[in-house]
């Protein structure tokens, strides 16, 4: 007898461990780990992932397994260890991390379909098909079709099966046509033919020079021949026919120009050298490659990966969503071909199964996607790429809540391969622990091609509003602009949205009130006129004027894309612009039509939002300005120094990329903010510098570990009520060198007609906290269930709202 340790699909505690199911007899040799199943659970069915297959069980009621959902296991024994083990560190269940590993399509759909590889099936298969392309899965079970038989028909490369995904686009099959056999044999072949088989003999004259497949429409127009005359050469063994795939990928569609790699320059050669090493010697280790942008990072992360391919190892390149444009993917394409997947949001559930599918089918060796492609499920990685790693995209915010960097670090450990994280500004965590010695430092500090980052010149809006000027648009940027358009040159325009437009400043003077023990700014709330911490819940009246230089100008802050497009039309009315935001990115091909056109320069002017601050590579772009840098400064985030430094470096690295010299324009209200001014002059080490003696002495990352605890409920008492006993339990059971902020509402204090409230824990070392947490979470379990109570547990948070 044989059993199968398998996690259900019901995300509660009281399930969130491993259980025993039989495997009936006519499974036996059908399941392996890694597979999904249908077991009995209650009353009910429902689907499982199957751990391990043993003779053994301690259960003396036992059930049998169902039904299987897959012929092949979906995860390997890897990504199953992998799953474990960040359900533990994400204080995630099993089934959240199993789930999160695979595309939308495999989990929305159960219906399986079997499809035919080759016109001619083994009878036993025969009979099930009939001649057709494909069968449903559930008729060839009710037929009474083996599991077995199944296996066996996909090793042999005669059948797959796939998942139907409900969606417009249909998988598109071509039938290939090529030769079994060596020419020597065709040969023979076709001396052994009757005299009066011109015609067979013609196609196998034809095989003895086409050694490629070639597709079977092609092959009847070219040699002006029948189904019938190919098909008896096929089952006369001389010819094989086999139905290929024409994925629905957007990017395949493209002819993409191929590259080839170029001459590394020194800097690049210094940084390259020490990942091929480690390649080559099966060492695990992180690698940290600060180069400023422009520097050539993504050639150094082309020519690594090639060296894992040599090497008949895989690459998992990870980029942030937002700067997965087409320009970055084509780079991969022109490089690797069909070599490459790419697995990002835009493309459609079906589009991102079949990138899946190909890692799955080894049909590729690289993958380029965003946070969820670290889970591909290669087998013999050589190389894991972070690029951008101080993006905070990369933390999932949601179940489970990981972090890409973790994982991506957990997985080259198993497969003893060096991850690269590269940023022109890299985290203070990774920063730090490359002083520390944990990860290894690679600089690049020259742009190519000896050129210049651009001047940054920072313009003090406060002067502007002395000067009378009320737009949002300062004279030097307004001059700078015009001066382009008349040479005919173009600019891009940031404003970033992501700020929050309830903190208040002074537009005299700059000021913002901060909160005096949290140093992040107060958030006004409009109803009580007060401004509040949403970390430890101190709060002050919403003074009417300045505290600073008492001015009555004090206000929020904020605007949006639209209106200040609407703005520039007017100060320039000959320009023509390009808006890019979520609103004008939302249908699919939009993003990359947009930036398509601004490329051809038909445009002057690109305006933007986050979207356009990363991987932009124009020539012809020569002045970069940025409308607001202090909206990023003022979120309620003891990140919002770090991000804006980040954002602006980031930013300004868009202008004067080749040829033509960059000029950056930065207005703000305060020039003087050390994160502005250092960026300004690209000094990312005195702003290391500054920031982590800010970070040491409030308290934060990456002197002190996070955990965040938001509470949500209908009911504000309850949520009080809840988040007080959470933070009293956690005082209780916590060390003393911990420290619990809270319970106070989160800085977002109301979302969907639910309060918000939050407790905030700063640490060094609690090796007990995830044991607590989960009493806590067990506890409440029920609260949960029945009364609508939803608590969220983040360790090591981004999203602080
Ligand atoms: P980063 O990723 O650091 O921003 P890129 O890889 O985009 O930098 O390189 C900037 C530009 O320099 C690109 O146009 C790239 O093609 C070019 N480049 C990179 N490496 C080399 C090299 N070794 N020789 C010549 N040009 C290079
Ligand atoms: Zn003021
Ligand atoms: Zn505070």
């Amino acid at each position: 007898m044989r059993f199968a340790k398998v996690v259900v699909d019901v995300p509660v505690a009281q399930t969130n461990r491993i259980f025993d199911y039989e495997i009936p007899v006519h499974m036996e040799q059908s399941v392996f780990p890694g597979m999904r199943v249908i077991v009995p659970f209650g009353p009910r069915k429902i689907m499982g992932y199957v751990l391990e297959v043993t003779n053994h069980s301690d259960i003396d009621k036992i059930k049998p397994i169902n039904d299987l959902m897959d012929v092949t296991p979906v995860l390997t024994k890897e990504l199953l260890e992998l799953g474990k083990w960040l359900a533990d560190y994400t204080l995630s269940f099993y089934i959240s991390t199993f789930q999160a590993m695979l595309p939308q399509a495999l989990k929305a759909s159960y219906e399986k379909e079997i499809h035919r590889l080759t016109d001619v099936l083994p009878q036993n298969l025969e009979t099930f098909f009939a001649g057709r392309d494909y069968i449903s899965y559930q008729s060839f079970i009710d037929a009474g079709g083996s599991y077995q038989n199944l296996q066996q028909a996909i090793q042999a490369g005669d059948i797959e099966v796939i998942y139907h995904v409900h969606s417009k686009e249909t998988t598109k099959k071509r039938t290939m046509i090529f030769s079994k056999v060596e020419p020597l044999v065709l040969e023979e072949a076709i001396a052994n033919l009757p005299k009066q088989a011109t015609k067979k003999k013609q196609i196998l004259r034809f095989f003895q020079e086409q050694t490629k497949p070639i597709e079977k429409k092609q092959l009847f127009n070219q040699l002006n021949t029948t189904h019938n005359t190919v098909k008896q050469l096929i089952n006369d063994g001389l010819l094989k026919e086999e139905k290929i795939e024409v994925y629905r990928n957007p990017y395949q569609n493209k002819e993409v120009e191929r590259s080839s790699p170029l001459p590394l320059m020194d800097q690049q050669k210094q940084a390259m050298d020490p990942i091929c090493e480690a390649l080559d010697d099966n060492l695990h280790c992180v690698f940290l490659l600060q180069g400023v942008t422009g520097s050539g990072k993504t050639e150094v992360y082309l020519q690594a990966i090639q060296h894992a391919m040599e090497k008949n190892k895989e690459a998992i390149v990870l980029v942030p969503e937002i700067a997965l444009t087409p320009q970055m993917v084509e780079r991969f394409k022109a490089r690797f071909g069909p070599k490459v997947a790419v697995m990002h949001s835009a493309l459609s559930k079906g589009e991102r199964y079949d990138e899946w599918r190909k890692i799955h089918r080894k049909e590729v060796q690289v993958v380029v996607g965003a946070r969820s492609a670290v889970f591909a499920p290669f087998e013999n990685l050589g190389l894991i790429i972070i690029d951008e790693e101080h993006e905070t995209s990369y933390k999932q915010d949601e179940h489970p809540r990981y972090h890409a960097r973790d994982v991506a670090i957990q997985r080259a450990t198993y497969h003893h391969c060096p991850v690269v994280l590269g940023s022109a500004t890299p985290s203070l965590e990774s920063f730090a622990r490359a002083q520390k010695g944990i990860y290894q430092l690679l600089s690049m500090p020259q742009r190519m091609n000896e050129a210049e980052m651009p001047t940054v010149q920072l313009v003090d809006m406060r002067d502007e509003l002395h000067a009378g000027n009320r737009t949002m648009f300062s004279r030097q940027l307004k001059q700078a602009m015009e001066e382009r358009i008349a040479r005919k040159e173009q600019i891009v325009l940031f404003l970033n949205r992501r700020g929050y437009s309830t903190f208040v400043m002074c537009r005299d003077c700059g000021h913002v009130n901060n909160c005096p023990h949290c140093d992040i700014a107060l958030t006004y709330h409009r109803h009580n006129q007060r401004l509040k911490c949403h970390y430890c819940n101190y709060e002050e009246r919403m003074p009417s004027e300045c505290p600073e230089c008492e001015s009555d100008t004090i206000r929020y802050f904020g605007t949006g894309t639209q209106k200040v497009e609407e703005a520039l039309q007017e100060m320039l009315p000959e320009a023509n612009i390009i808006r890019m935001d979520v609103d004008t990115t939302r249908r699919k091909g939009a993003h990359e039509r947009l930036l398509t056109k601004f490329g051809n320069k038909q445009a002057d002017i690109l305006l933007g939002t986050q979207m356009i601050a990363k991987g932009l590579d124009f020539a012809n772009v020569t002045l970069v300005g940025v409308l607001a840098a202090d909206s990023m400064l003022n979120i309620p985030d003891f990140r919002a120094s770090e991000k804006t430094f980040q954002l602006l470096t980031q930013v300004s690295g868009r202008a004067g990329r080749h040829q033509l010299p960059g000029e950056v324009i930065v207005q703000t209200y305060t020039p003087e903010h050390y994160s502005i001014d250092l960026a300004s002059t690209y000094d990312y080490d005195a702003f290391f510098k500054k920031e982590m003696l800010i970070r040491k002495t409030y308290q934060y990352p990456p002197y002190y570990f996070l955990t965040l605890i938001t509470v949500s409920h209908p009911n504000q008492l309850k949520v009080m009520e809840v988040t007080k006993t959470i933070s009293l339990l956690l005082r209780k059971h916590l060390s003393d060198q911990a420290r619990i902020l809270g319970p106070t509402p989160s800085p977002i204090t109301k979302i969907k007609d639910r309060y918000r409230y939050q407790c905030m824990v700063k640490y060094k070392n609690e090796p007990n906290q995830r044991k607590i947490l989960k009493k806590i979470l067990a506890y409440f379990e029920d609260e949960m269930k029945k009364e609508d109570l939803f608590i969220q547990i983040d360790l090591q948070p981004y999203q602080l709202m």
